[in-house]
């Protein structure tokens, strides 16, 4: 039988990869990649810069790593809806294997590609791998998709049977002869428009595989206090390796589990368990990437506020905590989730601008950048997402900063214009004594806390009542 794996941003890796596994089973086996210009077009490219940099970087270990085992990535560009059953066609494939994908925008593409394919009499078969559990499985009594994460989580516990991962094979066949394709290399960074940034993760296989080992040789055993502190590198940073599927989530799931990690071991699980959730959620209620959970919030006042999004956005909102995020997300591709919290809650609370712009420009920035993810984290923020924070909790930018970042740590590194104030000044610097202030080169808040709370608040209470009446 000969075979097409269909590798796609989500599964870059050789390890715990079920269709690889079983095309080696099947007989012949052609790895392919398609270079769909829906994400590889260079004005489309520019606008996921750091998830584009991570992507191109797993693909070319992913490239190594089938050579290595002694087949070929075929790379070829094109519309995925059209590539895939033409290539099947003219190479005689009797079946194309992937992983399914939960968003939107992937169940179209491959309900065309099922469509095409049949009428060619090409199976094409999809495989769990981008959850735990496959989505759509987990019900309530019910039978319908939880609202609420906890029975959620408590239903995924009573069955998480997950299996082994799948290992690596050994060896692959060779790619069967006489394959005509216009392939090309993975195109570079350059080739896309695009500048390398130094800061983020290196993306790959090897490297993910490297920072499973230091977390749950390091940081795990104490995950359960420190991940909420933005000063200290207490959590994994695997977000993009799971988003990229550079590892799959049972294979964290597993490392994780098989450490004696107490509390913190349980934690961390739960926050995958969160990861899942989100997915779920997607998966069942597509049009959420459009619109907020809570019906209640549909046609919110949100403010234009152009003035004050600059600020959010260059990290001049005068809240330390909210500007170190804004910047660290710009450098890095990277927010702590605790600042990403203080963050969302602070543009669409105290500025009152919509959950969605604010989830666009994460989205344009984030290396870990996912529809299902983002969109939820935006969702809870924001109050209007399913089993999110109450809207009317509004963090307090100030006491968060000297919860979670005590000594001002967080802040030192980001926001360096307040490194020379000390940790009981440098989550509010207007505090500081005249002399200080007057060579801070730093703003002044653009929204006094207490105000904006009321602000949010009547607002809300104003525009839920109407909904309800
Ligand atoms: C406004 C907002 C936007 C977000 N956008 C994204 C996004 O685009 N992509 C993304 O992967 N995560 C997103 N998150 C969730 C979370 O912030 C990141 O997953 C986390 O910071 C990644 O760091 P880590 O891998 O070190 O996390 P760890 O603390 O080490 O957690 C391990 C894994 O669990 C999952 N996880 C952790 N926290 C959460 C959470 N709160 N919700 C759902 N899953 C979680 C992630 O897959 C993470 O990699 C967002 C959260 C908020 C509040």
């Amino acid at each position: 039988m000969r075979t097409i794996v269909w590798f796609r941003g989500k599964d870059l890796r050789v390890a715990d990869h079920a269709p690889l596994v079983e095309a080696l089973a099947s007989g012949e086996v052609i790895p392919l990649f398609v270079l769909d210009p829906y994400f590889f077009a260079p004005e489309r490219a520019r606008e996921l810069p750091h998830r584009m940099q991570f992507l191109l970087a797993s693909l070319k270990a992913l490239e190594a790593n089938l050579a290595q085992l002694g087949s070929r990535l075929l790379v070829v560009p094109g519309r995925s809806a059209e590539v895939v059953p033409r290539l099947a066609t003219e190479w005689k494939a009797d079946q194309v294997l992937a992983h399914r994908w939960v968003e939107p925008v992937g169940r179209e593409r491959d309900r065309r590609v099922a469509e095409a394919l049949e009428q060619e009499g090409i199976a094409f078969r999809l495989f769990e791998g981008e959850t735990l559990l496959p989505p759509g499985t987990v019900r309530n009594g019910q039978g319908g998709m939880f609202r609420v994460f906890t029975p959620f989580a408590r239903a995924c516990w009573a069955r998480l049977d997950l299996g082994s991962a799948l290992a690596t094979p050994r060896s692959l066949p060779p790619l069967p002869l006489g394959l005509a394709a216009e392939t090309r290399p993975v195109p570079s960074l350059e080739e896309l428009g695009l500048v390398l940034n130094r800061s983020l993760q290196p993306g790959g296989e090897k490297p993910a595989r490297a920072r499973l080992r230091a977390f749950t040789t390091g940081p795990l055993s104490e995950y359960g206090t420190d991940r909420d502190r933005m000063d200290r590198p207490g959590t994994s940073r695997l977000s993009a390796d799971l988003k990229f599927g550079t590892l799959s989530v049972r294979t964290v799931w597993q490392a994780v589990a098989e450490v004696e990690a107490g509390e913190s071991g349980r934690r961390y699980l739960n926050e995958l368990l969160w990861r899942e959730f989100s997915h779920h959620l997607l998966w069942e209620w597509p049009e959420l990437l459009e619109r907020p959970f809570r019906a209640g919030f549909e046609g919110f006042p949100w403010r234009e506020g152009e003035a004050d999004w600059k600020a959010w956005t260059d990290g001049l909102t005068g809240y330390p905590v909210v500007d170190a995020a804004a910047r660290q997300l710009k450098a890095e591709g990277f927010v702590h989730n605790r600042a990403r919290m203080v963050a969302a809650s602070f543009l669409t609370k105290h500025l009152l601008i919509d959950y969605r712009r604010g989830e666009a420009h994460y989205m344009h920035w984030l290396t870990d950048g996912d529809w299902a993810q983002n969109s939820s984290g935006w969702q809870w923020s924001a109050g209007c997402g399913c089993d999110a924070q109450p809207w009317f909790r509004i963090f307090n930018p100030v006491a968060q900063g000297l919860k979670f970042d005590p000594d001002g740590a967080y802040v030192r590194r980001w926001v360096p214009e307040l490194a020379s104030l000390p940790a009981n000044l440098i989550q509010e610097p207007w505090k500081a004594p005249k002399a200080l202030r007057d060579n801070l080169d730093y703003p002044e808040p653009i929204v006094a806390h207490a105000l904006a709370r009321e602000r949010f608040l009547a607002t809300a209470k104003g525009h839920l009542g109407r909904q309800k009446a």
